[in-house]
């Protein structure tokens, strides 16, 4: 099957028709991105524009769009950010959900997490997200962007902060706004000095141990499991709304296996960073993880 839910910030297809002995079910978010220009007034060339668009913050030198410019600042957002995304995770399928038959096998997939970026100008189509985009003066390297407003330099590979090592943490804003886009918050919201209903774009949200700081949801540019989130909330919809497999029912839990059928009812799918294999019903009601088969 190949089936499709649209979530307000990203469409979700679930591809079960790639499934075999060795591939998994495939689920792409696909994010569509409407990118408008914020050129200077009138016909100028030049102009300045507020940080964050806050007529309260400082201001910075833009100019204006030209059309090569714009196409390829699009281009690059567009590639380089769907490559960090895409391909990256693997959701573990705890309770054997779209089980299908492979030659005489049964197999209960895992689930690849695809990621697929679309980004035209905003007034062609239909997105998810608009976003402005300033185009920096060459003599400004610094502007005050967030999740919907962007500046050229936004692809660029920034010192975001420094490690208890004193070294830099270099990160490319654009990255971390997609997973913004994507529904995910700061690394450290709800650790002290970022409540969770608070400002969450206190400095102390970026982390404030190394290993926070170099998250891509920090100020570094590390996935890690807790990434996945939005592809694990689309897949608790598409179990929820699929009729149950003919192929496959997991066996009700005996006595000693219960507390762990709980928390699998709890959590149907986990992430991981490395290929799994699709599991026979004995490997997954064994808990057995699958990273190669031959
Ligand atoms: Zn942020």
């Amino acid at each position: 099957m190949q089936k499709t839910l649209n979530f307000p910030r990203y469409d979700a297809l679930l591809n079960t028709d790639v499934c075999d002995a060795r591939n998994n079910a495939e689920l792409t978010l696909t994010l569509r991105l409407g990118f408008r220009q914020i050129n200077p007034a009138g016909t100028a060339a030049e102009g300045t524009y507020h940080d964050y668009g806050d007529a309260t913050a400082p201001t910075r030198k833009i100019i204006r769009w030209t059309p090569s410019a714009w196409a390829s600042w699009k281009h690059n957002f567009v590639r380089s950010a769907q490559a960090f995304w895409n391909g990256k995770f693997w959701l573990i399928n705890h309770l054997g959900y779209f089980g299908y038959r492979a030659g005489r096998q049964i197999f209960l997939p895992n689930i690849w997490c695809r990621f697929v970026l679309q980004g035209s100008d905003a007034n062609i189509g239909s997105h998810h997200h608009t976003i402005d985009v300033v185009r920096l003066h060459p003599s400004e390297n610094w502007f005050g962007s967030h999740s919907t407003l962007y500046d050229s330099l936004d692809t660029n590979s920034v010192r975001k902060g420094t490690d208890s090592h004193g070294q830099p943490i270099m990160q490319r804003a654009h990255v971390h706004e997609v997973g913004h886009l994507l529904g995910l918050g700061h690394v450290a919201i709800g650790q002290p000095g970022c409540p969770a209903n608070g400002n969450t774009n206190a400095s102390a949200c970026y982390g404030t141990n190394d290993h926070d700081q170099y998250s891509v949801m920090g100020e570094g540019m590390q996935l890690r499991p807790e990434h996945a989130q939005p592809w694990i909330d689309a897949m608790r919809q598409f179990a929820a709304t699929e009729p149950p497999s003919t192929v496959y029912t997991i066996p009700a839990p005996t006595i000693t296996q219960l507390p762990q059928r709980m928390l699998d009812m709890m959590f149907p799918f986990t992430a991981v960073m490395r290929r799994h294999y699709p599991r026979t019903p004995a490997e997954l009601e064994a808990r057995q993880m699958i990273t190669s088969r031959h």
